[in-house]
């Protein structure tokens, strides 16, 4: 990896390790696996590069975990963190009380969202935010006198969030096994998959087929049971799995049909990720919830959201107290930081240089990779992109052992200055949209590197 000679390292790498190792349980880690090969300790960062305790620079190509929409270094959101914190660091809203950052920011969120969604609901994250959504659309419906039309129906490997009603509603197994998830009430259709689950059909067929199993369960459950249906955009988490064209208007046929409420969890999609605000906008959705969080903020503080359409406030506002709520939810430090970052994408035209320049760039660029003899598929959609990685180009055949090969490939990245992170034999990218054209040649570059080195190692036996 390349050294930043300009900043010799002032940390002390090893007693940050030991003390990493001895005291700190990472989120979604094996402690015991990280404490014998030690963390990599980042320190700083500028625009789209990090750099470790030992002067290590980093291409950050997942924009932290794809929330640094404007990228690192604004001191413009600094400077507003601090003079918020001077002026009111914190109070709540709880009790007929409000701020002005948070007043402005929800003013803000309701001219950015689609015209139909004018309200806010504060979170500290995307995780909140989807509990948020549970109690709420259940609180909707009980308001209309429905009290057991409660049933959210999601899908496999979607990804909702870390806590109970988080990880209930995602579909992610590994995260059920753990502490006797999904909670009652929250079932899973087939996922949009069409390179892992699809390949027997067009994707153009695959994505009907997707889509019908969400009629065949809300006819199973009996309309009058199911409250919402949820997804992401596009699955982030689970893959960048970008569903076929087909798959969203039928979906949106499906639910002309019903009386069900739309969750669209635009945490990852929303503020600029596919070159529109939000992916609502992108695919053309009417979300009746739309879960917000990191470029909320691009990551520099902690806040989130649940955008309400007016259809779901007009029944909220006959139900008395909503019973919920976070000591954080529109931290003034926080929405003022929020805000700042909102106005940084509006007058940098950030999300319109995603659309029309740097994005089909990317993309142009990303698709070459999909030329490479172990990648089965390249896809991507604005400021994300996925690379599968197989075993015979020709058929498409994964690895038998799973996860191997995305592993290696992570490893190869870091150790030439890339982040890409592996889901199994899937590798993703998501970087900051402010992200250069020459920048992202030196990603693809450094992508392309690690899978020859990644072919190398699988194929050499080693
Ligand atoms: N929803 C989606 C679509 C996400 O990608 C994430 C986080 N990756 C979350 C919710 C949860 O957000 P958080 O980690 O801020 O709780």
């Amino acid at each position: 990896m390349t050294k930043n000679l300009t900043s010799p390292s002032k940390y002390d790498t090893a007693r940050l390790q030991q003390l990493d190792r001895d005291h700190y349980f990472h989120p979604f880690t094996d402690h015991k696996a990280l404490g014998e090969e030690g963390s990599r300790v980042i320190t700083k960062a500028e625009g789209v590069y990090l750099e470790d305790s030992e002067g290590h620079r980093i291409l950050d190509g997942m924009a932290g975990l794809w929330c640094v929409n404007v990228g690192y270094g604004r001191k413009e959101l600094a400077e507003v963190a601090y003079q918020q914190m001077l002026e009111l660091p914190y109070y709540n809203s709880f009790f007929k009380t409000a701020h002005p950052p948070a007043i402005e920011l929800a003013k803000k969120l309701a001219d950015l969202a689609p015209a139909h969604m004018n309200n806010v609901f504060f979170t500290g994250s995307g995780s909140e935010s989807n509990d948020t959504v549970l109690r709420l659309t259940r609180h909707y419906w009980a308001t209309k006198g429905q009290p057991d039309k409660n049933i959210i129906i999601s899908r496999e490997n979607a990804y909702h969030g870390s806590t109970v009603a988080g990880a209930s509603l995602g579909g992610m197994k590994p995260m059920h096994k753990q502490g006797g998830l999904p909670i009652e009430g929250i079932c899973h259709i087939q996922q949009p998959y069409w390179f892992g689950e699809g390949q027997d059909m067009s994707p153009e067929a695959f994505g009907i087929k997707a889509a019908q199993a969400l009629d065949a369960k809300i006819q199973e459950l009996g309309e009058d049971r199911v409250a919402a249906f949820i997804a992401e955009p596009f699955q982030g988490a689970g893959g960048v799995i970008i569903p076929p064209a087909s798959y969203w208007p039928e979906i949106k046929k499906i639910l002309a049909k019903y009386d069900i409420l739309l969750v669209v969890d635009e945490v990852i999609c929303g503020f600029g990720r596919t070159g529109e605000w939000f992916g609502s906008n992108y695919f053309d959705l009417q979300p009746d919830l739309m879960p917000i969080a990191k470029g909320l903020s691009s990551g520099y503080l902690p806040i989130g959201g649940v955008m309400i359409s007016d259809r779901v406030m007009d029944v909220v506002n006959k139900g008395g107290d909503f019973n919920h709520g976070y000591t954080y939810s529109g931290h003034p430090a926080a929405a003022a930081v929020a805000l700042a970052n909102l106005e940084i994408l509006e007058n940098e035209n950030i999300i319109q240089t995603v659309k029309e320049e740097t994005g089909p760039y990317l993309q142009t660029r990303w698709a070459e990779l999909g030329e490479h003899p172990l990648v089965g598929e390249a896809r991507g959609v604005g400021m994300v992109g996925a690379l599968e990685l197989v075993k015979d180009k020709g058929t498409n055949a994964r690895f038998d052992d799973k996860a191997t090969a995305g592993a290696l490939c992570r490893d190869f990245c870091f150790q030439n200055g890339l982040v890409m992170r592996a889901t199994g034999d899937t590798m993703i990218i998501s970087p900051p949209l402010v992200i250069t054209r020459s920048e992202i040649d030196e990603l693809i570059d450094k992508a392309r590197l690690a899978l020859d080195l990644t072919f190398e190692a699988l194929h050499s036996g080693g």
